[in-house]
């Protein structure tokens, strides 16, 4: 059966159904409407004034790609410049591969891209050196929360030295999913209080943080991926498998 006809432009075929709302689109019209959608997060939810000038936390992954290339694009109707901050955490076999997919959209969209590494801001201390410290010990399934802590703080180092006003993050709606799941199944009643916003005003002094992909699936994610043929590294990190995250449903 042929695809029925874009719901938007009624020109082409539609390529996809969107999950949230049913409605069938052709590759472009989906792509305008999901950076509609992210241009009325940032709006509606005041997450970056303009002039602010906004540090995007580059993994090379999907998510950090997609955020950066759709910020880029609401750029001159924002208000913000952008920078790239990216986090090396010295894992052996993944990290370099993934810069170097960082480092290939810097150059494509002209932006100003900065690394900052976990051997530099921690005494010398990488994720792989941190992992061998935890091996046997039993605390090897631990590996995420202290890159989680590590990163967060990286980030915000990067960020601050690249005169950056906010930090920007990929998350999208399964990991928010994911998160309240992981801390309801952890008991943790703090965190899902915490929970829910949009990111973080910059308590302590810390930079506001934000994430404007929040309400987009990562199928959607993929897809806009996808059909802006952006170039992106899609594997998974060496301790991946370890962490809680992935694994909470087999718990
Ligand atoms: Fe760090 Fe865990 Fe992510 Fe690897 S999977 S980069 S160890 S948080």
């Amino acid at each position: 059966m042929p695809a029925p006809p874009c719901s938007s432009c009624h020109a082409a075929r539609a390529a996809l159904r969107r999950p949230s709302s049913g409605c069938a689109l052709c590759g472009p019209c989906f792509c305008t409407a999901f950076e509609a959608e992210v241009l009325h997060t940032v709006l509606a939810g005041r997450l970056l004034p303009p002039g602010a000038v906004v540090a995007v936390g580059a993994s090379g992954g999907k998510d950090s790609t997609v955020l950066a290339h759709v910020l880029r694009e609401l750029t001159p109707r924002l208000g913000i410049s952008l920078r790239l901050v990216a986090v090396d955490e010295g894992i052996g076999g993944y990290r370099d591969a993934a810069l170097a997919a960082v480092r290939r959209q810097a150059a494509r969209w002209e932006l100003p891209l900065t690394i900052v590494a976990y051997a530099d801001l921690f005494g010398g201390w990488t994720m792989d050196a941190v992992a061998r410290s935890t091996a046997g010990s039993g605390r090897s399934r631990s590996c995420c929360t202290f890159c989680g802590v590590l990163r967060r703080r990286a980030l915000e180092e990067g960020a601050r030295l690249v005169g950056a006003t906010h930090i920007v993050t990929g998350h999208n709606a399964d990991d928010m999913a994911e998160t309240v799941l992981m801390n309801f199944l952890r008991g943790d009643v703090g965190r899902l209080a915490r929970g829910g916003g949009l990111g973080s005003p910059g308590e302590g002094g810390a930079l506001p943080r934000c994430r404007p992909l929040q309400f987009a699936s990562q199928k959607e994610v993929v897809l806009y991926a996808h059909f802006r043929r952006l170039d992106y590294f899609s594997e998974e990190c060496v301790y991946a498998p370890e962490a809680f995250r992935p694994n909470y449903s087999n718990t």
